[in-house]
């Protein structure tokens, strides 16, 4: 027993203030917190945008993550069932053209690689 509470005082020593906080709050909100903690990026379905959902959406009508066409949505996709190349809207809206060729939800894009970062960094400074 005495064993055990010594190494549970060394443990506790251990663990930085940090940590302390971060498993309050995933006390506090267990879901909550493992989404936001696996990746705070939030893009949207509907636009394709960063930092916002297709409930807030702004747009009024979607755009296809895959060739950033708004006449249809990715399901329906005809150059995707043509295998032809994707383009990324948010690469190409940004000037990105020639390195523009993945879908919008790629881990490849730029842009939202940009997106993934601010994000990360707004969850440890925080
Ligand atoms: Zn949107
Ligand atoms: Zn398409
Ligand atoms: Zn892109």
């Amino acid at each position: 027993m005495q064993h055990e509470r010594d190494m549970e005082a060394i443990q506790n020593k251990m663990r930085s203030r940090k940590e302390i906080k971060v498993e309050a709050a995933k006390a506090a909100n267990p879901a909550h917190h493992e989404r936001v903690y696996d990746n705070p990026l939030v893009q949207c379905a509907k636009c394709l945008g960063f930092g916002h959902t297709k409930a807030v959406c702004g747009e009024k009508t979607a755009t296809c993550s895959y060739c950033a066409d708004k006449t249809h949505e990715w399901e329906k996709c005809p150059r995707r069932k043509q295998n032809e190349e994707p383009k990324c809207k948010n690469c190409w809206e940004n000037g990105i053209k020639t390195e523009a060729n993945h879908e919008a939800f790629s881990n490849k894009c730029k842009v939202r690689q940009k997106w993934d970062e601010i994000a990360r960094s707004r969850i440890a400074y925080c």
